[in-house]
């Protein structure tokens, strides 16, 4: 089979690997129907993260269950499967108080079992962390089912982190999918106003409206303070999504927030760290880490399936697998919001 392979800076290309074989009773294995290339994937990417050479890359897919280990019950092959981007036990204590990202016995694809962007993937502990559709889905679902696994879930894990009330004030920091998905999240839980900074990209911008955005700035540092300012009569906004994870564009967000006001961040923190001293005098609230895809999947399904939200409107690419260098090479360039990658 083929799978996206990291040979180093720059050089993910598809390639021939082995076929996965279930290695213990409670995994399956899964046929990839669509995967995506995530920003958190950049970091390896660009020689930043401390992937191993010749690794397999990719934690974003969905697709059918092809073969099933023997302890796993409530699972058939044929059925069509959303996996979070991180694997989990079911069983452990973090799994049962709904931190999965935290458990136990879980992994990272492409770090502890096989990388999404390829044609098969071994599922440990299916029966905990796969949620099946009770029927394949129409084609254009397809896309906004993908987010779940990652983008959507974290962008609505932002949102809640933040404990967004009806009528917030709501800045997001990032205009990349998470912080698209974010302004979704924050719309669903009822922001009055929604402030996105992001980049100069016109389809980045639209693309904020179009979810919900009331507002979109390209500024950046204390441009976007001297902004949140004057947009708040001097007092700062209820609510900051920080939704980029590094140093600067957290330093930003922590002065965007009015004082008692809250931030949630779910960007993968890239350098960033925290003075908690100027948190100290602000009284502002920091919450939020490595989401729990897990559990937001479930109660974000029935609005996907209704058509209610179309996260999926991020992958402004589609590229086959064999592409995969120029999938990388799109994304590294911000030449495109996100992209699938089909079989
Ligand atoms: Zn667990």
């Amino acid at each position: 089979m083929k799978a996206a392979v990291f040979h180093g800076p720059f050089n993910i290309t598809a390639d021939n690997v082995d076929d996965p074989k279930i290695k213990a009773p409670h995994e399956v294995i899964v046929k990839v129907l669509a995967g995506a290339v995530c920003g958190s994937d950049l970091w390896t990417y660009r020689g930043e993260s401390a992937a191993a050479l010749e690794s397999r890359i990719g934690h974003e897919f969905v697709g059918e269950i092809v073969e099933i280990g023997n302890e796993v019950e409530n699972l058939s092959v044929g059925d069509w499967v959303i996996t979070p981007f991180r694997y989990s036990d079911g069983e452990c204590a973090a799994c049962k108080a709904g931190w999965q990202s935290s458990c136990a016995h879980g992994g990272f694809w492409g770090w502890d079992s096989d990388g999404g962007q390829g044609e098969y993937v071994r599922v440990p502990y299916a029966q905990a962390t796969l949620v099946k559709l009770d029927e394949p889905p129409a084609a254009a679902a397809v896309p906004d089912l993908l987010t779940l696994t990652d983008v959507m879930s974290t962008g609505m894990h932002a949102a809640s982190s933040a404990k967004i009330v009806p009528g917030d004030t709501v800045v997001v920091v990032g205009d990349g999918a998470v912080g698209q998905c974010a302004v979704i999240g924050a719309k669903l839980l009822g922001a009055g106003r929604i402030i996105v900074f992001g980049g100069k990209h016109p389809d980045r911008q639209a693309l904020a409206k179009q979810f919900g955005a009331d507002e979109v700035y390209s500024a950046r540092g204390e441009e976007a303070t001297a902004t949140v300012q004057e947009l708040t009569g001097g007092f700062g906004a209820d609510v900051v999504l920080e939704c980029v994870g590094s140093a600067t564009s957290f330093a930003t967000a922590l002065t965007l927030a009015h004082p008692g006001g809250r931030l949630a961040y779910v960007g993968l923190p890239h350098g960033v760290s925290v003075d908690i001293a100027k948190l100290f005098r602000t009284n502002v609230t920091v919450a939020g880490g490595l989401c729990p895809a897990r559990r937001y999947i479930e109660p974000l399904l029935p609005k996907v399936l209704a058509g209610d939200i179309h996260p999926g409107e991020v992958f402004t690419t589609r590229l086959p697998l064999a592409d995969i260098s120029e999938a990388y090479r799109q994304m590294d360039k911000r030449e495109t919001i996100k992209v699938l990658v089909t079989p």
